[in-house]
């Protein structure tokens, strides 16, 4: 992934891809404590390639920072600046973005207090984190062994590099019984969400999320509160238990990454009709049509790169 051409913005600068590197004493490396985003560009009919949601997106980025208590060294503006530029200059007409902010090596030890906050954004496209059927089909889903982070243990507000060990063991675990993501629960055994993405159930004409206790507040998350109160949906924020799945008309995942994906199985058991639910299906194409430029009342979610 490292040698392949491009740039990179590395602390305000675009530098080649190949030699935007770090220090393998770099402090983020050896203790997880580092922030970052995912963030998409697609392409769109009348404004070119435009980035969904950034400003939410950096938001989050500063609320990151400000939780782990990261100094910023730029200002919001500024990388603005550098995502819509990483999409331009890189030439993609639709691409995933990975801006992060991580501490250097300028020195090692746990009280971190001789260190800099150094900023990168790199962007490449990644049509599709499922598999591309995924989307129409859905996909199977395993209950995690691994619980997801307790309040206070990691900060679950933060978009934290060293949370995602805790993903990737639940994903790989899933993986590895033939699913095609993980539900992880809380620490009191209550859904939480997928090792990447919030998870929503439609039931009786009614949809729920997670509230936001231990989960990320996504961003698409958002989105489809939003999608969902023009179809006169109000989202239910609740305690949600792994069997209201299993018995759920509907369930789907939220995330930048796998947009919106309809679960089909849990567990080995078939969720609703075991396709994409009529739901789904409606919220699914609105957001495609939101971040593809298709919808009018949602232009203010769209910034141009050019
Ligand atoms: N939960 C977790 C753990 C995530 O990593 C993500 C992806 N950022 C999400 C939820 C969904 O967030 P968003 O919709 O902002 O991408």
């Amino acid at each position: 992934f490292a040698d392949r051409d491009g740039l990179i913005w590395m602390d305000g600068q675009m530098v080649p891809w190949r030699e935007a590197k770090v220090h393998v004493l770099t402090h983020t490396l050896h203790y997880g404590m580092g922030v970052f985003e995912g963030v998409r560009a697609y392409r769109t009919p009348d404004r070119g390639t435009c980035i969904f949601r950034l400003k939410e997106h950096t938001d989050r980025l500063f609320r990151s920072a400000h939780i782990l208590g990261m100094a910023m060294p730029f200002d919001k503006a500024t990388l603005n600046e550098a995502q819509r530029a990483v999409v331009r200059e890189n030439g993609l007409a639709e691409g995933y973005l990975r801006p992060m902010c991580f501490f250097g090596s300028e020195g090692m030890g746990l009280r971190a207090d001789n260190l800099q906050t150094h900023v990168m954004v790199a962007a490449w496209e990644w049509p599709s984190y499922m598999d591309p059927e995924a989307s129409e089909r859905g996909i199977k889903v395993r209950t995690s062994s691994f619980t997801r982070h307790h309040v206070n243990i990691t900060m679950c507000k933060a978009k934290a590099n060293g949370n995602y060990i805790n993903s990737m063991l639940a994903l790989r675990e899933a993986l590895d019984s033939g699913a095609e993501e993980a539900l992880l629960l809380d620490n009191e055994g209550y859904v939480a969400e997928g090792s990447g993405e919030n998870v929503f159930i439609v039931r009786d004409d009614r949809i729920y999320t997670p509230d936001l206790t231990s989960c990320l507040d996504g961003i698409t998350r958002n989105t489809v509160f939003a999608l969902a109160a023009e179809l006169g949906y109000q989202v239910h924020e609740r305690r949600i238990t792994r069997d209201e799945v299993y018995i759920a008309d509907e369930a789907f995942f939220t995330g930048t990454a796998a947009e919106v994906v309809p679960i089909r199985m849990l567990d080995g058991r078939q969720v609703g009709s075991g396709a994409r639910g009529p739901i789904t299906t409606r919220l699914q194409a609105m957001y495609f049509d939101s971040v593809r430029g298709n919808r009018p009342q949602n232009r203010e979610w769209l910034t141009p790169v050019a």
